[in-house]
């Protein structure tokens, strides 16, 4: 089975891995990424939160990713609700809907169209495309921080499989860990609340960007793209158009050319 065209098409439920969780006890979610005529898909935690398993960390995302030799182009996610406390229903909740955005933006760092989030219940679906509630194209809703904190997290984790290239890069990667350490409290909240409450205090990292460059034009491109990015800016923007090169780097992680700091 395809993805492209199976996203709202083809019944999921046919999906071995996907039927599997439909009855679960709690609540699961599982990925489905697809590459023209591939599929593979990662489950992403056994019995953990609604709001995690939707969106898993980047890290793991990159992990899963930096493993195949497959170059992903779009990806579905389907979650269960039990029915403890959803009595068979599957209206999404506000965090799937705002946990389904964010998903949207760590895969579209990747190069990776989020195409739709389905929530199952036994035999019942819903799409939250079909009614609206998501659009694989529409502009992301997010503020500079965000921005930031993604990039912040996707140049860490590419540190580990994307080739060291001297001392610059490596002081760039201490000052981003330095800086996910600071914000990580926050990020600890909801996602709700990520969005609609306040922000840490900014420090002088972005400054700090400015003097570091690196021999590789793919992670300048990141740098450049989010030293200008004011904070508390709202943003409205295209998937695509944030990260156009998130291919290219999801081709680093999977080339043999590039190997583990
Ligand atoms: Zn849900």
């Amino acid at each position: 089975m395809s993805l492209p065209t199976s996203c709202i098409a083809v019944d999921i439920l046919s999906i071995e891995e996907i039927k599997a969780i439909s009855t679960k006890k709690y609540e699961q979610a599982v990925l489905v990424f697809g590459s023209g005529s591939n599929k593979l898909k990662v489950l992403c935690g056994d019995n953990c939160q609604e709001t995690w398993a939707i969106m898993p960390p980047l890290n793991v995302l990159i992990q899963w990713l930096s493993q195949t030799k497959i170059c992903f182009q779009e990806a579905i996610v389907v979650h269960n609700h039990p029915q403890v406390p959803w009595h068979g229903e599957i209206i999404p909740s506000d965090n799937d809907i705002v946990s389904t955005e964010f998903l949207k933006w760590q895969l579209a760092l990747l190069g990776i169209t989020l195409t739709d989030h389905t929530i199952i219940s036994g035999d019942k679906k819903q799409s939250l495309a079909e009614i609206n509630l998501y659009r694989h194209n529409s502009p992301l809703k997010v503020s500079g921080f965000e921005i930031k904190r993604f990039i912040y997290c996707f140049l860490v984790q590419a540190s580990v499989v994307v080739e060291t290239t001297g001392s610059v890069l490596e002081e760039l990667i201490d000052a981003l860990e330095k800086n996910l350490d600071r914000i990580r409290p926050y990020y600890e909240n909801s996602h709700c609340c990520r969005i609609f409450k306040t922000k840490p205090v900014d420090d002088k990292f972005t400054k700090k960007l400015l003097t570091l460059g690196t021999s590789d034009p793919v992670i300048n491109k990141l740098i450049n793209f989010f030293i200008d990015l004011d904070d508390g800016k709202r943003f409205k923007i295209k998937p695509d158009k944030v990260i156009p090169y998130g291919l290219e780097l999801q081709k680093k992680f999977i080339s043999a050319t590039y190997k583990l700091r």
